[in-house]
Order: C-alpha cells, then sequence, then structure tokens
C-alpha cells in the first residue's frame, strides 16, 4: 500500500462534509438509534482505553465549514424523506428528463445537491481539489473514475484510458492524497464475455477435469459452500473471437497493473453481482500473482461478507496465497446488490446465496476483519475495511490497537464513501488510524447510476443516517448558541 506523509490538519474551507450511518444493534435494520443509545449499546463490550470518540460533535466537525455542515445536513435531511427520494428517482430515470429544458434543469439540481454531496467532481481537475481539501482535513482519497458497466471492446478501452488518466491524476497530487485507484472489472471486460468465464469457471468447479486452455494461474475462487446454480448446463468452450476479447480484457488489466506497479499507487478492484464475481475474482487474483510482490500488495480483491461463503472463499485464497508467497490485499465490505442476489436466486428457485439475518452479515464481517488484522499482523498483507458501521469501526479499531496496528503501519485502511459516514471517517482519523473516502469522479450524467444506488441506500427517515444527521444537528445548534451568546 502506498505509503507517504498525510499533510497537517487545517481548517477546511472547501470540504463537503457529509455522513450517513446505519442504525446498530436495531432489531430491525431500518430503525434509526439515538446517537446517546447507540454509545451505551457499544460501551460494555467495545470501549477499550484506546475506543474511537462519537460523541463530540465539535471536535469531529472541527475542519467543516458552517456552509459545508448546513448543505450537507439539507442534503441528508432531503434523502431521509421516502416521498422526496422517491420524485428525485423518478426524475432522474424518466424519459421526460431524458431530452431538451427540462434534462439541463434536473442535470442542475442534481449537480448541486446529489452530486456535489456524493462525488468528487466532474472531472480530473475538479476531482483533484476535492481530494486536497479532503487531505486537509487528515483524509485520503480513494479515486475512481465512476463508470459502470461496458457491452463491447471499444468501450472498454475508452475506459481503460479514464482508469489510466485516474492513475496519472493520483500521483500529480501531493504524496499521501491518494490511497488507491478504483477499477471495475465490468468496464473494461465485456459483460456478456465475464457472464461466460464465469459460466466455465463455475462448471470446473463443478467438473475438476474440463480443461480450460486459457486459463492463467489464480488463487481459489469457491469453496465447498459456493453457490454454482448459476450455471444449469455445461457450457460451450470459449469461441476464439471470445478468447481473442478475454486476451484484450486481460491486456487492458496488465496494462493498469504496470502503470500502478511504476506509479507504487495500489489497485482495489470492485467486487460486483455473483453473476460475473468469478470472473472478476478470476482476474484480481492471476493480476495479484503477477504484481503483488514482497510486502507490498497492488492488486487489492473485494470480500463481500454479506455472502455466506464469504470467510471460507477469504481462508483459501489467504492460504493459497501464502504457499505461493504472495502478499494478497483485501477490501472488505458488507455488499451492495443485495436485491439482485435474492431476485436472481429466487428465479432459479435456490435459496439466497446471503446471510438470513443482518446479524449473521454483521458477525461476518467481524469476523473477517479480525482474521485478517490478525494476518496482517502477523505477516505479509493489507486490508481495507470499508464500511460505515459504527460497530464494525469500533471493534476493528479496539482490536488494531490490542495488535498494535496503529496509523504508521501502512497495513490497514479504513474507507468510507464520500457522502456518508464523515462521523465515523473523522473519530477513527481522530484516534490515529488512516482513513479514506471512496470519491467517483465524471460527468453527472455517467454517475447517475452510481447517483441512484446511494439515494436508494440513504432512502427513509428511519431508513439510513440518522447517526450523522443527529450529529450535524446538535454541531450546528452548538455553533449557532456559539454564536449568539
Ligand atoms: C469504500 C467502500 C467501498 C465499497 N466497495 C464495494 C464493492 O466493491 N462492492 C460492493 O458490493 N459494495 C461495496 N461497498 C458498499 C458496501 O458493500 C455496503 O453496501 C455499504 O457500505 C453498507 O454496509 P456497511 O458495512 O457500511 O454496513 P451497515 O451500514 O451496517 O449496512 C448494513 C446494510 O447491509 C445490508 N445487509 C447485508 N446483509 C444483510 C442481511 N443478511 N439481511 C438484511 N440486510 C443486510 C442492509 O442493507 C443493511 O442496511 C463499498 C463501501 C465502501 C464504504
Amino acid at each position: 500500500m502506498a505509503n507517504r506523509v498525510v499533510p497537517p490538519k487545517r481548517i477546511l474551507n472547501n470540504f463537503h462534509y457529509n455522513t450517513t450511518t446505519k442504525p446498530l444493534n436495531s432489531p430491525h435494520p431500518s430503525v434509526v438509534v439515538p446517537p446517546s443509545i447507540l454509545e451505551k449499546q457499544l460501551s460494555p463490550a467495545t470501549t477499550t482505553p484506546h475506543s474511537i470518540d462519537l460523541k463530540s460533535s465539535e471536535k469531529l466537525f472541527s475542519s467543516v465549514s458552517n456552509s459545508t455542515l448546513l448543505h450537507s445536513s439539507a442534503v441528508l435531511h432531503a434523502t431521509a424523506m421516502g416521498p422526496m427520494v422517491d420524485l428525485g428517482v423518478w426524475t432522474m430515470k424518466s424519459k421526460l428528463f431524458q431530452t431538451g429544458v427540462l434534462k439541463d434543469a434536473m442535470m442542475a439540481v442534481t449537480r448541486k445537491t446529489f452530486y456535489k454531496h456524493f462525488c468528487a467532481g466532474e472531472d480530473a481537475v475538479a476531482a483533484c481539489r476535492r481530494i486536497r481539501s479532503i487531505n486537509e482535513a487528515g483524509l485520503r482519497g480513494i479515486l475512481g473514475y465512476g463508470v459502470e458497466e461496458a457491452h463491447d471492446n471499444d468501450c472498454c478501452d475508452r475506459n481503460l484510458n479514464n482508469f489510466l488518466h485516474t492513475v496519472d491524476v493520483s500521483i500529480s497530487l501531493p504524496p499521501s492524497s491518494v490511497s488507491f485507484v478504483i477499477v471495475k472489472i465490468t468496464a473494461i471486460c465485456p459483460m456478456a464475455l465475464l457472464e461466460r468465464i464465469s459460466d466455465l469457471l463455475r462448471w470446473q468447479e463443478k467438473e475438476p477435469s474440463l480443461k480450460l486452455a486459457w486459463k492463467q494461474d489464480c488463487l481459489p475462487i469457491f469453496s465447498e459452500s459456493s453457490p454454482l446454480y448459476h450455471t444449469q448446463k455445461r457450457p460451450e468452450p470459449l469461441t476464439s473471437e471470445e478468447e481473442n476479447d478475454l486476451e484484450l480484457a486481460n491486456e487492458r488489466l496488465q496494462k493498469l497493473c504496470e502503470k500502478c506497479v511504476e506509479s507504487n499507487m495500489p489497485l482495489l478492484v470492485d467486487a460486483e453481482h455473483t453473476s460475473v464475481q468469478p470472473a472478476i475474482d478470476y482476474f484480481t487474483y492471476s493480476s495479484a500473482i503477477i504484481h503483488n510482490k514482497d510486502d507490498n500488495p497492488i492488486v487489492f480483491g473485494t470480500i463481500q461478507t454479506y455472502l455466506k461463503d464469504a470467510k471460507e472463499r477469504l481462508l483459501l485464497a489467504t492460504k493459497a496465497a501464502d504457499n505461493i508467497g504472495i502478499p494478497m490485499g483485501f477490501k472488505l465490505v458488507r455488499g451492495a446488490y443485495m436485491s439482485t442476489e435474492n431476485t436472481l436466486a429466487h428465479s432459479f428457485g435456490y435459496p439466497s446465496p446471503i446471510h438470513a439475518t443482518i446479524q449473521d452479515t454483521h458477525n461476518c464481517f467481524n469476523d473477517c476483519s479480525s482474521f485478517l488484522l490478525q494476518k496482517i499482523a502477523n505477516g505479509p498483507g493489507s486490508l481495507v475495511l470499508a464500511t460505515h458501521n459504527i460497530q464494525s469501526g469500533k471493534l476493528a479499531a479496539a482490536k488494531a490497537y490490542e495488535i498494535g496496528i496503529r496509523k504508521v503501519n501502512h497495513k490497514l485502511e479504513f474507507a468510507q464513501l464520500c457522502g456518508m459516514a464523515d462521523a465515523l471517517s473523522f473519530g477513527l482519523s481522530n484516534a490515529g488510524f488512516r482513513v479514506s473516502k471512496y470519491m467517483p469522479f465524471g460527468p453527472v450524467e455517467m454517475v447517475m447510476p452510481y447517483l441512484l444506488r446511494r439515494a436508494e441506500e440513504n432512502r427513509g427517515l428511519l431508513a439510513a443516517s440518522g447517526f450523522d444527521r443527529q450529529l450535524i444537528r446538535k454541531e450546528l445548534g452548538r455553533r449557532l448558541k456559539a454564536a449568539i451568546f
């Protein structure tokens, strides 16, 4: 992981404050627990002499200007109003708003509100400005060109150029401003081919005698409990045209990895849905074997802990990486494709691959996090803990302190999405950990699918951002009182 020096904290003029944190230990995932209760819930089990402080809004938001705080409060409250989000989502998707004056008006409103809140900017220059400002607040950026799926080679080539440009932009910034760059494999390899490769990999898992001539060395992709229902019958081998496209996709990824190696800029590979995830893992692990050397993982895979087989797969992959002597980097997330997974499994008549209860997901995330923390403390490898969940953040911070992993240790990075869970980001950073914000950039129209996912994730008064909204309200009230009296 790139280990560069973070500039000292300064008062932040331009940092765009925003937070959302889902409630914890709530009997229903959509019930907001007030911060006071939350703190009590967490205290007995997780408070250590080193636990992170999320009580003092003054300390947490000391680097956030009044105007930014007000803007964030307005956006978060708007996204908390279900009907408002429904209207926004309808407008963004509606054909009525796809052309002409209505489109321009909708884009202008989106740009000034949700876009400004959740994204880094429309181009590299704007993204750089934003990264500099969060860096001044002690945080780093994970820079991602906000592109979605590609369906042909031309589109994949264009996307690759943008990913390469993102690396150039990242290294043009002051050292340590950017901790990682992002790649989505679905943007550099056509979707249909990813599905075909995933089918073939699944069939080989069912029938190990199946020979795949194109397959390179990689770490285990499946465990014994991995669902294979997506592939109902033996797939045809790749055609020569598909093999050619696979070679092109592989060349794109290798070009990007080589650039990252030259720049010492680690590359995070995002995880997506299980229809294509085996192919994504295949690309990730085969590239990691080539490019991850010594104790410097360049290629990081993502494990989605909402999947029932996540822990088993993680154990198999880390063991195999140890056996061949490569340092592996992992980003740990809960997972963002729940409804797609449930619908797909249901359509095949199989149980969902996602844990039956949210508590099982929490347990799996915390288990995998604890396992990886212990592992990186004792040997090679790096970890990105990508979560907005306060309890997971606190547990991991306590464990990291216990086993001696601190800010100076470049093997651990906490990460939250831009526009979400800033209180947790600042709390972890104040406690001495390295923290990054995931900053997608690109034209408003292009990042619209990303914005729709964020709007959906934060939808509803009771569903999201309650903890942060309350902290912001408290801080705005405190500042108002201080100004009056
Ligand atoms: C930096 C960063 C990078 C990310 N990269 C990826 C990525 O590459 N791929 C990806 O898929 N996601 C990614 N995510 C999104 C992430 O997976 C989550 O969607 C999001 O962060 C919410 O999870 P949380 O850990 O913040 O936990 P919480 O805030 O506690 O959210 C928990 C949510 O998980 C859902 N959930 C999970 N399991 C269950 C279950 N069994 N029953 C009911 N609900 C359940 C519910 O919606 C629930 O509200 C990333 C997130 C961050 C912060």
